[in-house]
């Protein structure tokens, strides 16, 4: 049987040969009415209903809990063969964004974060992507209008799924979120960087860059990846970038207490935006503090004079508070309290 959430269009036409337009309506009862019930899709013929129900399966993923704060709900998922996966529904002002896992847990390595503690168990494939986005919708009757790549997982390292999962995201058979909506979260992969650069699906999508120091050997102390993708070669991959019109590449930086978070630090940080100037905004994230972890959070006024020396020259910043700390949804912070295996 076939996952239903990673087909596209083409596949599922190939699928019904002499009916093309089947798929079409098949595709309009998932994507549009969140309708997984083939004997409910009405102006299907009865027959092709039953033989449908054999072709296709759309759940792989078990929901075992949710954890609530008054900002986002995490949903804790169970993959087939028994791994666990999160993603966050985040509510802001006048939306819903959803954050997704692309992976289970994280080859990457980064210091600060719990997703790392775990290291990688495996890729998702592209239907266990999707179906985080039609669980949570269908569970909540919330229809995000931001998806998020910022959940457990680096997702440049999982390129094919997570194109294909953006694929179904944005087209307009599939789920028809604004290409401008969904964000691609990576560590500073510099070979993916440069490869989503040339794919015209993937440039289109946010791109979002943790950078979390202003110096390589701070960056290699918080980042192991900075080994091979250094500082100054990510920030020329990000020069070379091509966006269109308006679009800024979001350059985001966790402030972890004593260590990244001076205003010294800012200025070190300077240059590499200014070489550019209207080609990024920063993301400041105050980092959120984990049981077990010595990292700490700044206090607010030393965020806050973090933040002053980027915007007195004229660079635009933004402090993102964490939605959802009380339950560790945090960006990088994605790690289950429920699983002894992710536990640790
Ligand atoms: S912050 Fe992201 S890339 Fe780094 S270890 Fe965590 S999940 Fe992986």
């Amino acid at each position: 049987m076939k996952h239903f959430f990673s087909l596209t269009r083409e596949e599922l036409r190939k699928d019904f040969n002499k009916e093309p337009y089947r798929a079409d309506q098949l595709l309009n009862w998932v994507y549009k009415h969140f309708q997984t019930d083939f004997e409910k899709m009405s102006n299907l013929p009865k027959g092709l209903r039953q033989e449908l129900s054999s072709m296709y399966s759309f759940w792989s993923l078990e929901l075992i809990t949710t954890l609530k704060a008054e900002d986002a709900i995490k949903f804790l998922f169970k993959t087939k063969d028994g791994l666990k996966i999160e993603s966050v529904l985040i509510f802001e002002k006048d939306h819903t964004t959803l954050c997704v896992s692309s992976q289970v847990g994280c080859a990457i390595g980064c210091r600060f974060c719990a997703t790392a503690k775990d290291g990688l168990l495996r890729n998702l494939q592209p239907h266990e992507i999707v179906e985080q986005y039609m669980q949570v919708s269908i569970l909540t009757g919330e229809r995000a209008r931001n998806v998020v790549f910022m959940g457990m997982g680096e997702p440049l390292a999982n390129y094919e799924s997570v194109r294909k999962a953006a694929q179904i995201l944005v087209s307009s058979w599939g789920l028809d979120l604004s290409k401008r909506r969904i964000s691609i979260s990576t560590s500073g992969l510099i070979a993916q960087i440069k490869k989503m650069s040339n794919d015209p699906l993937m440039r289109d999508l946010n791109l979002a860059v943790s950078i979390n120091a202003p110096n390589q050997s701070l960056r290699l102390n918080l980042m192991p990846i900075s080994q091979t993708n250094t500082l100054n070669d990510l920030f020329q991959a990000l020069y070379d970038y091509p966006l269109s019109k308006g679009r800024r590449i979001m350059l985001e930086y966790v402030l972890i207490s004593g260590l990244n978070d001076s205003p010294k630090h800012a200025l070190e940080l300077l240059p590499y935006i200014l070489k550019k100037p209207g080609k990024f905004k920063v993301n400041l994230i105050p980092y959120n503090e984990e049981p077990g972890s010595n990292f700490k959070r700044p206090p607010m006024e030393r965020i806050l004079a973090f933040q002053e020396v980027l915007t007195s020259h004229h660079v635009m910043t933004h402090i993102r508070f964490s939605k959802g700390k009380d339950i560790l949804g945090a960006c990088g912070q994605l790690r289950s309290a429920y699983n002894p295996s992710l536990c640790g």
